[in-house]
């Protein structure tokens, strides 16, 4: 992809899934990348050995140097000290991938405090204050920049027992264009990707199991869950130089989930 080669890109959550497969395309594409992680180092080294064997082979050098960083995108002084480290490691930062994120099932009206705020802290204060820090980073050194929010299609389609959940995704999209409109004309491109089901570690509940698995695909119109390289495909090109002209948009990624399955078929004269 065009204008990827050399840039640095930090990735929030890069120890498995989604976030793990757009470090390595990242890298891939010639870009340094600071692999975030928060309580396994496991995840991440395997992030890098993926992405260094992608980008650089059997080469020695190629030119693409990664970096591990510990740190909690709930925590504030976390974040200052994750986007630190990676411009004293790189010299600068030119793209974020707002990526961690969890979610946790219960009846909206058993939902503790607590509970809620866990959520909300991570999926949407922490993309929030990530991107507000690097956002500074950008217009301190007057370098044009990127950011990519990894929303969901739960940004669109409700999702009962997921109300932290659905209400962290739903504000990431309202973020997305707002930050956008504001910093448009100061270089800053902002997107976001939605996935629709996607084979990861947050999904352990039904991609092993065959009959799970079936149900969840039977509502996506193309009949498959998608991978998390199918979701780092359309961060590359939203990060480059190819999509110079786009920002402010969540990209869905669905294999045609918010098309709604169920009226595929007409149900009413
Ligand atoms: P995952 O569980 O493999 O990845 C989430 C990552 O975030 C993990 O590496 C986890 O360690 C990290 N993380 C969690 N809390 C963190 C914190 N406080 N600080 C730093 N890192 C933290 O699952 P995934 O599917 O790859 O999820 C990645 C993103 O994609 C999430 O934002 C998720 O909501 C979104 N998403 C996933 C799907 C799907 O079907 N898998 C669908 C839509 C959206």
């Amino acid at each position: 992809m065009k204008g990827l080669k050399g840039k640095t890109a930090l990735i929030t959550g890069a120890s498995s899934g989604i976030g793990q497969a757009i470090a390595v395309r990242l890298a891939q594409e010639g870009c340094n990348i600071a692999i975030n992680y928060r309580k396994n180092p496991e995840g991440a080294e395997d992030t890098e050995e993926q992405a260094m064997q992608k980008a650089c082979g059997q080469a020695e050098e190629c030119g693409v140097q990664s970096l591990l960083v510990q740190g909690d995108v709930s925590q504030e002084e976390d974040i200052v000290n994750v986007i630190s480290a990676t411009v004293d490691k790189f010299g600068g930062l030119d793209i974020l991938i707002n990526n961690a994120g969890i979610q946790t099932e219960q009846a909206s009206h058993e939902v503790s405090t607590d509970e809620f705020d866990r959520v909300i802290n991570v999926n949407l204060r922490g993309a929030y204050l990530c991107a507000r820090e690097t956002i500074k980073h950008f217009l301190a050194q007057n370098r044009p920049g990127v950011i990519i929010n990894v929303s969901s299609v739960h940004e669109v389609i409700p999702r009962p027992s997921y109300i932290s959940y659905s209400i962290s995704k739903g504000g990431m999209g309202n973020m997305t264009k707002t930050l956008a409109l504001e910093y448009a004309n100061r270089g800053i491109r902002i997107n976001a990707i939605a996935p629709g089901a996607t084979i990861t570690p947050i999904n352990d509940a039904w991609t092993h199991d065959p009959e799970q698995k079936a149900i969840v695909e039977s509502h996506i119109p193309m009949g498959r869950a998608g991978t998390s390289e199918e979701m780092a495909a359309a961060v590359a090109f939203l990060v480059s130089d190819e999509a110079t002209y786009i920002t402010g948009q969540t990209l869905f990624i669905d294999g045609g989930l918010t098309l709604y399955a169920d009226f595929r078929e007409a149900w009413s004269a």
